[in-house]
């Protein structure tokens, strides 16, 4: 297959590349490199079947050829990221989306949207099942993520059912794995880093929100299996393992064997409390199980901010 990727340098874009080459397809790598880094695709340098193009897909554009999927994964990602970039946030969730769906739809090309478990915002539901609405503040601090995703799925869903576009739509729980910048800001990210420069570890509020951290690979693997799979509803792809704050605290702080003072810092305005996503959808519908338990997954991440931070 011929494939557009867009935000092709950002962790999850290009992991994903990598997955599409290796699968033997032919990719087209689109990044504005606003938070993206091309470091991330160095490696494909001489790849034949691999070209980049540095692109805003917020801005007009054109794919010469013909395209047999789309997959948009163009956004800031972390909190402090979209705060810093909010209309850049907007516009690549919105008219980025919009884009990418009319050159799906052009080339009649399959349309795969990566969308987020912030769609539930401050869940009043728990586990999240897909069913779930959501409790979205649309003014407040997190509001041009959640609010531009939540486009985003609308506006697949509206090309989907007017135009009968061939659409999947992911909503993907936090995720860590190497290739995450360490000024990401993102919880895993900031704990390796401070227990590595043995910083204190910054916990915001008291530490008993919860998150359930997948690593890359295996949200890589249920995205490549949704593609493929028939299923055009919103699908959940996360890890239903929950850990609070706290815990994740400790577990790097044993892991990295860190000697690293905890400090409690005021806890951002709309964090959600809780977060875990129900996988039972992704279960039947294409038989996706993550594999790969938190420590493992640390324990592969947590050599590569190694390497970064003490070099
Ligand atoms: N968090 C924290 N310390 C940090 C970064 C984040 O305690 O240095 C908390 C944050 O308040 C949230 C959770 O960790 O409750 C996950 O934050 P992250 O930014 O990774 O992703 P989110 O799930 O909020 O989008």
């Amino acid at each position: 297959m011929r494939l557009l990727v867009t935000g092709a340098a950002g962790f999850l874009g290009s992991h994903l590349t990598d997955r599409l080459l290796l699968e033997g397809h032919t990719v087209i790598g689109m990044d504005n490199l606003l938070t993206g880094d091309l470091r991330n695709l160095a490696h494909l340098k001489g790849n034949r079947r691999f070209t980049f193009a540095k692109q805003d897909v917020s801005q007009p554009f054109d794919v010469k050829g013909s395209l047999d999927g789309v997959f948009h994964f163009a956004s800031a990602a972390s909190p402090p990221d979209y705060q810093r970039w909010p209309i850049e946030t907007m516009m690549v969730g919105s008219y980025g989306t919009q884009r990418c769906l009319a050159l799906a739809h052009a080339k009649g090309a399959r349309f795969f949207l990566a969308s987020t478990s912030e769609v539930y915002g401050d869940p009043t539901e728990h586990p999240q099942r897909e069913s779930y609405w959501g409790n979205v503040n649309s003014v407040g601090p997190r509001a041009m993520y959640d609010e531009a995703k939540r486009f985003a799925e609308a506006m697949t869903s509206s090309y989907h059912r007017t135009y009968g576009t061939d659409t999947r739509i992911v909503r993907i729980f936090n995720t860590y794995g190497p290739r995450m910048r360490p000024e990401d800001g993102r919880v895993v990210s900031n704990f390796i880093v401070q227990a590595l420069r043995g910083d204190p570890i910054t916990i915001y509020g008291d530490g008993t929100q919860s998150r359930s951290f997948c690593y890359y690979s295996d949200l890589i693997d249920g995205i490549y299996r949704l593609f493929l799979s028939d299923r055009t509803d919103p699908t959940n792809v996360g890890n239903p393992a929950e850990f609070t704050v706290s815990q994740l605290a400790e577990i790097v702080k044993e892991m990295t064997g860190s000697p690293a003072a905890i400090t409690y810092l005021n806890l951002p305005t709309d964090d959600p409390k809780m977060r875990r996503p129900d996988i039972t959808a992704a279960r039947k519908a294409f038989g996706w199980e993550p594999k790969v338990s938190l420590r493992e997954g640390l324990a592969q991440t947590i050599p590569y901010f190694r390497k970064i931070v003490l070099s």
